[in-house]
């Protein structure tokens, strides 16, 4: 969410990036606990992702911005996450989209030579609703 200010992560590499966009989605859980939830419904996510590293590229980026937008805005947005091939294998949750995110954007990350890492997911689904997910903890 512009000029909100996020968790922070304790790192001690020398560059941290954050970027944040926003995506509206449709889904559903399909599962008897989910109430309401389990009916159709849409939500404008808001996210935020913090990446650091120790190295810039030849461009003097730690990561292209845009290329982070298109990689989560340009899958997620005006979709049915419920089909989504990265998707229909797990709950749409903020918790397990959030999850699936961080893995997506480390997939990215891990392609380039400065070798960044995905810190933090914060994935807001309503105004009073957020989830953040960090990967695992070494
Ligand atoms: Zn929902």
């Amino acid at each position: 969410m512009i000029q909100q200010i996020y968790p922070q992560v304790a790192h001690n590499y020398r560059f941290e990036l954050n970027k944040d966009m926003n995506f509206s989605s449709a889904h559903y859980i399909p599962h008897s606990d989910a109430g309401a939830c389990g009916r159709v419904h849409g939500h404008t996510y808001f996210l935020n992702l913090t990446i650091a590293g120790n190295t810039l590229d030849d461009a003097g980026f730690l990561v292209n911005f845009s290329t982070l937008k298109q990689l989560i805005h340009g899958r997620f947005d005006h979709q049915l996450l419920n089909d989504l091939p990265d998707i229909q294998d797990i709950m749409p949750s903020t918790e397990k989209l959030a999850e699936r995110i961080h893995e997506l954007v480390q997939e990215h990350l891990n392609t380039l030579p400065n070798k960044a890492v995905c810190l933090q997911v914060f994935l807001r689904e309503t105004p009073t609703s957020y989830v953040i997910y960090r990967g695992e903890q070494s």
